[in-house]
């Protein structure tokens, strides 16, 4: 059985993979902060900003299922969420309206090879920055600071916090820090532990009895509980700290220094507060911008 999931669990994460890479449809014209679209930009030094340039178009690397941050709506094709408006902020400051932006759905594990490869400009999508992931890309930012967390079904009893977890199924995602994390503290036997490409793919297998629990950013996780209250809920405190960082190249630093003073003039001028209290901050968790680490 423990077997069977997990080459189950591997065959839809093949083809998980084999989706993922297919350039989004235009995005949404309808930012909740509408920014004025900045003209005659400069970045000196950037080799990713000359490729936008060049190109005329943005390609910004996002997360697709993940409701109140990443979420493309099936029927619209329309972006929304917290790390899109974040990502639109980002390219208007730097001179791309919302109709020059493409998105390209890129999940947790495909992310540094993505960014390495010069295939998306640059990434937001629940990206925590650490110091492994800075071998491969860069990161701006923290623009937000979640806390690992647990999913679990609305009468669940016996799980009530990470260190309930031994001898229960738990599912995370391939190459995300919240994976690592169950492995590494040993909160549950690695045959229990159970990996797919996407949360939606754990939040389904966790509706079907599959597995006990979902694992991973509490701000994701309180999106799927917020689509399914009277079948979800999060249970205990969160256990870790993820902040979130906007992925690039590893060499553009003037890229990287450039986003950043994008985003501490947003936190200075409201409009990150704006555009967190009418995403996440929906869901009855209010939070002030962090504090920017530029390194
Ligand atoms: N923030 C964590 C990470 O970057 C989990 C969320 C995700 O997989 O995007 O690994």
């Amino acid at each position: 059985m423990k077997l069977r999931t997990l080459a189950a669990g591997l065959l839809v994460g093949a083809l998980a993979l084999t989706a993922c890479g297919k350039e989004g449809s235009p995005g949404s014209t309808d930012p909740v902060a509408a920014q004025p679209v900045a003209a005659d930009v400069q970045v000196p030094g950037s080799a990713t900003f000359d490729r936008m340039k060049q190109r005329g178009r943005v390609v910004i690397g996002v997360k697709d299922d993940q409701p109140g941050l990443g979420f493309k709506d099936a029927t619209t094709g329309q972006y929304s969420g917290f790390d899109v408006e974040i990502a639109r902020l980002v390219a208007a400051q730097l001179g791309f309206g919302a109709d020059k932006i493409d998105y390209k759905t890129v999940p947790s594990a495909a992310r540094e090879t993505t960014i390495a490869r010069g295939e998306v400009d640059y990434y937001v999508g629940t990206y925590t920055i650490n110091d492994n992931r800075k071998q491969q890309v860069s990161f701006a930012g923290p623009y937000f600071v979640a806390g690992q967390g647990l999913l679990v079904r609305s009468d669940e009893t016996a799980i009530t916090g990470k260190d309930t977890l031994k001898g229960k199924k738990v599912c995370s995602v391939t190459g995300s820090t919240p994976i690592q994390r169950v492995r590494s503290e040993g909160l549950t036997e690695p045959g229990n532990i159970v990996e797919f490409q996407t949360y939606s793919q754990c939040v389904d297998q966790l509706l079907s009895k599959q597995v006990d629990a979902v694992t991973t950013d509490d701000a994701i996780l309180k999106g799927y509980a917020a689509q399914q209250p009277d079948k979800l809920k999060l249970v205990g405190q969160p256990f870790s700290q993820e902040p979130y960082g906007i992925g690039l190249n590893k060499d553009d630093a003037a890229l990287r220094g450039k986003i950043n003073d994008i985003l501490q003039a947003s936190y200075t001028d409201g409009t990150w507060q704006k555009i967190y209290d009418e995403t996440l901050g929906k869901s009855g968790s209010p939070a002030s911008p962090p504090a920017l680490q530029r390194y």
